[in-house]
């Protein structure tokens, strides 16, 4: 088959609180892509209270991951909805090895490139203290930060003018915990990715602009 899609299709790979939500959603809104966020996706179904509420939000609260087949199951619908034609920007998938062959399968069944993989990464010290600081729009997922990237009206998120909360999982200790299972099930497709000739490591410690503005300098200047 002849692939003709032109959209981007951008992944996000990265620990915790490296800001995989931020440019996933920033680039997002310069490219006009989908921004897919499986933890926001998650986190609505508990909400809603879905029939998999309690299982999903008894692994989030732990700091562990929800199981493959479930993610992979809602990850199929996302990735056959319409928006899907816009190109994406996806955040949060795949973070264990068995979700990235389920990516790579639908990458060959629908004949997308993934184009761009950002690897955002910051000292660990930074991203905690960054996540300690982090609030996200209950409604529409936008994520501030109240040190270095606050809405510009205090509790009120910036996009939806709805409020503010502190996810119950942003504690240090959850944080740590995500940290292991970041290296134990993550890191591995970190190096799955890492001969792709779209793969970027973006240094995400300093302010948020000059990382969005690396990673677009990226895709405008690339002639590939
Ligand atoms: P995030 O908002 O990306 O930090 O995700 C929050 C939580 O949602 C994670 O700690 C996991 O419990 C769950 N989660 C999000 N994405 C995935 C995924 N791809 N596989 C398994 N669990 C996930």
């Amino acid at each position: 088959m002849v692939c003709t899609d032109q959209k981007y299709h951008i992944l996000f790979l990265g620990p915790p609180g490296s800001g995989k939500g931020t440019y996933a959603e920033r680039l997002a809104g310069e490219l006009d892509l989908y921004h897919i966020a499986t933890g926001d996706i998650l986190r609505e179904k508990v909400e809603k209270g879905d029939e998999l509420a309690e299982a999903i939000s008894s692994r989030i609260d732990k700091g562990e991951l929800v199981p493959d087949e479930m993610i992979i199951g809602i990850l199929k619908d996302v990735l056959s909805s319409e928006e899907i034609l816009k190109g994406f920007s996806l955040d949060g998938f795949p973070r264990t090895m068995p979700q990235a062959k389920m990516l790579d399968a639908m990458v060959e069944e629908f004949c997308w490139d993934i184009d761009y993989i950002f690897y955002v990464w910051a000292e660990k010290d930074k991203i905690i203290e960054r996540i300690v600081n982090r609030v996200q729009c209950e409604n529409c997922g936008a994520v501030y930060n109240m040190e270095d990237n606050p809405p510009q009206n205090d509790s009120i998120c910036d996009v939806c003018g709805h409020k503010m909360h502190h996810r119950p999982d942003d504690n240090k200790k959850v944080v740590q915990h995500r940290f292991e299972v970041y290296e134990r099930d993550t890191a591995p497709v970190v190096e799955h990715y890492s001969s792709h000739p779209g793969f970027f490591k973006i240094y995400t410690g300093g302010p948020v602009g000059l990382a969005e503005a690396e990673m677009l300098s990226i895709i405008q200047g690339d002639s590939r």
